[in-house]
């Protein structure tokens, strides 16, 4: 399998679903993580085009952990817009990598370009089989099925599937702390360590799917896009 997980910034997937993409990885399948920002808001401090070139790093060094492929599309932080530009600088870097399968935010994450994310994903993924739609790569023809992993902290969304995490915890957590700019940051900026949203988090998807740690998913319904198959690992 070829998966793309795609987050607002450059350190979400790692918490929503890091250690899901380690598992994929461990058996076999290509993953690719993109950050559509470059996470240039993400320091009180320090200059934007700092903090984005650090968040770079920090996340090609989070993705190196699994073998992953890293992807920073550059839209500036707390700026996604789902306009025309974006959406086809979109359809071509999931042209480019040509995945199986998309995980990215609900519609109803806790940060507005969380939420732009989830809707610019459906849309560049129903784009990128359109071949009058012309990008740098040619159309990937499979109408591709797209989950929606975990909010952050679990609120407000209700799981349909789990991974267990159990072995890969450890390396999801690795990933987590080549985070280091922000587990500095949003430590004083939202009164909670990313370690123990991660923790407390996967602790509770693992009390409700009855193993140790899990990470909780729901498939995105719409029409040729669900699979009678399991696809998470
Ligand atoms: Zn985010």
């Amino acid at each position: 399998m070829r998966v793309m997980a795609l987050g607002a910034h450059p350190d979400d997937v790692e918490i929503c679903c890091g250690g899901t993409l380690a598992r994929y990885s461990q058996e076999g399948s290509e993953v690719m993580m993109v950050s559509l920002t470059n996470g240039d808001k993400g320091h009180d401090t320090l200059p934007p085009e700092e903090i984005a070139a650090i968040r770079k790093k920090e996340f090609e060094s989070s993705a190196a952990v699994i073998g992953a492929q890293a992807y920073c599309l550059g839209v500036l932080d707390e700026f996604l817009l789902d306009d025309v530009e974006t959406r086809l600088a979109l359809v071509d870097v999931i042209r480019s990598f040509r995945p199986d399968l998309l995980i990215t935010h609900d519609p109803s994450g806790c940060h507005v370009d969380h939420r732009i994310a989830s809707k610019l994903v459906f849309e560049a993924a129903s784009l990128s089989y359109v071949t009058p739609v012309k990008t740098e790569h040619p159309a990937h023809p499979p109408i591709m099925p797209i989950y929606y992993m975990d909010t952050i902290g679990g609120v407000g969304f209700a799981p349909e599937e789990f991974v267990d995490i159990s072995d890969t915890f450890a390396i999801k957590k690795e990933m987590l702390l080549h985070h280091e700019s922000q587990i500095k940051a949003m430590g004083k900026r939202l009164s909670a360590s990313l370690v123990d949203i991660i923790e407390i988090t996967g602790r509770f998807r693992g009390l409700q799917a009855g193993v140790e740690y899990a990470e909780a998913f729901r498939p995105l319904r719409a029409a040729l896009r669900v699979r009678t198959e399991r696809l998470l690992p």
